[in-house]
This record gives structure tokens, sequence and C-alpha cells, in this order.
């Protein structure tokens, strides 16, 4: 089996974000909608327990992700332990590399998966974590391999990002994590074709949707992601996957308020909003 948790389901910022005063911070604030943490999941194979557990991304909130996380914390039978194998990082923005420099208390080197752009582009945090655990590289490919247990993964390669698609080894059926997409690729609609399971990149609903909070902000694509209107939503719609879930969803997205167009729009294409700890297992 493979085990999906949601660690974190908000874009970088989470909801509310600090300085942020929009209609979903302001209800989030106020008790109306659920808060919800930056981007992150993870994959195990365990029944019920998480033990080898990968993330996909480590975002700033990761140590109260473990916290809220019964199976992420330690066992109690020895001091220092962790059930969390390593990383696998999709790209290098900061809200999905920064939870790596708050694992430095890790007793060897932290397992990272990545490109070589990505290893590339996070020099810095890899001096920074030098002085503690440091990092051991490890390469993804476009072919499957082992992961743990009855999991295989590979990398799907996008234009400045990679997907993560999982297969289930004894029961064929695979998973595709998908939190940043900036275009719908060959590789990318092959994949989830494929998938009994997909999570997308859920960012933002229209491409202009951070000007109306800060104006002059960059459009969804110069921010190497694909908005949902005109953009994922037709192309996840006719995909044949059990379940379809938007996630790493930016607190300004309309779809996070329940009862918006927005929102009525997206569940009527047969496709589900993330939250913080949903799970799913495949
Ligand atoms: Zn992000
Ligand atoms: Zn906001």
């Amino acid at each position: 089996m493979i085990r999906i948790h949601i660690l974190g389901s908000a874009a970088g910022g989470g909801l509310p974000q600090w300085n942020c005063a929009c209609i979903n911070c302001v209800a989030a604030r106020a008790g109306k909608i659920d808060p919800q943490t930056q981007s992150s999941i993870a994959i195990s194979a365990g029944s019920e327990e998480f033990q080898n557990s990968w993330l996909i991304n480590a975002s700033p909130d990761l140590p109260r992700q473990i916290e809220n996380t019964t199976g992420l914390q330690p066992r109690r039978d020895a001091p220092r332990n962790t059930p969390i194998a390593g990383i696998l990082l999709t790209n290098p923005d900061i809200d999905h590399a920064l939870g790596l420099l708050l694992l430095r208390q890790q007793d060897k080197p932290l397992i990272v998966y990545a490109t070589d752009e990505t290893r590339a582009a996070l020099e810095w945090l890899e001096s920074v974590l030098a002085r503690f655990c440091g990092i051991e590289w490890r390469k993804v490919s476009s072919d499957f391999q082992r992961l743990n247990g009855s999991i295989a993964f590979r990398a799907v390669e996008l234009p400045h990002s990679v997907a993560f698609q999982f297969l289930n080894e004894a029961s064929g059926r695979m998973a595709l994590a998908a939190p940043a997409v900036s275009e719908l690729t060959a590789n990318l609609s092959k994949a989830s074709a494929d998938s009994d399971v997909i999570f997308f990149d859920g960012t933002f609903w229209s491409d202009d949707e951070l000007a109306a909070v800060r104006p002059g902000a960059r459009s969804a694509s110069q921010m190497n992601h694909l908005p949902i209107s005109g953009g994922s939503l037709d192309f996840l719609r006719q995909l044949p996957a059990r379940r379809k879930i938007y996630t790493h969803i930016n607190n300004t997205n309309p779809i996070l308020m329940p009862g918006s167009w927005e929102r009525t729009e997206v569940e009527q294409a047969g496709i589900e909003v993330a939250r913080d700890g949903l799970e799913i297992v495949l």
C-alpha cells in the first residue's frame, strides 16, 4: 500500500499569511475557514505506522506538521530517532526547501532527491547545513526506482520543476504529486492519465489573482504556476483518475472559500480541494 498524507496544503505564506488581509486570510483568522500550513506531503508504505516516510518538499512549517501528525513523531524506545527517511524536492523554492534547515539536529546527513538544477540553486542551504547534519544528495530519474518497501517512484520533468509519480508495486496502482506545474507537457499528461490519484498545483485560480491584493505582483504564469481557470481545470476534468485533488493553494485563491462559485466549479469538475491532514491509501 501507499499512504499519502497531506501535511500542508497551502502555497508559500500559508493560510493565513502573516502580512495578508485578503478575504481568505481574514476568514481564517476569524475561524470561519480552517488555517492551512505550507505545502508538503508524506508518503509511506506502512499500514498503521509512518515508518520509513518520505516527504515531498520540506516547508518552513515542518516542525509544526510533525507535531500535528503522530505517525511522524519519534518512537519512544530510543531518545533520538525519526520515521522520516528523506525528502524529495520538486524545485528549490523557499517554501519547499526551508524545512531542511529545521531538520538540522538529525545525527546523519539528510537524504534529499533533487535534480541537478535544484541542487545548484540550493548551494546556500547546503553550506549552512554542512555545519550540522549535511545533505546526502541523490539524483532523480525518469525511470522508476525503489523508494521503500513496495513503493517505487520516478520524476516527471517539467520546465521549472519535477512532479513525482509513485507506483504501488503490489497492485500496479499509481499516484502523482505535482504541486508545482507551469505547463501541461506531454510527459505530464501521460503520467496524469496513468495515475489513480492526482495531487495537482492549485496555487492560483486566475493568472492575475495576486495583483488584486498586491498591485504590480507577478502573474501566475510568471511565477511558474498554471492557473486553474483556463488552465488545469479542463485538463483534470477529463482525466480518469479516481481522485483528483488541488493542493499547494495560495491564500488568495477563491476555491478556499466554501460556497464560492469558483469552489463550486472545481467540485462540479470532480476535483477536491486539499486540507491539512487529508490522507489517501492506495
Ligand atoms: Zn511553493
Ligand atoms: Zn491572504
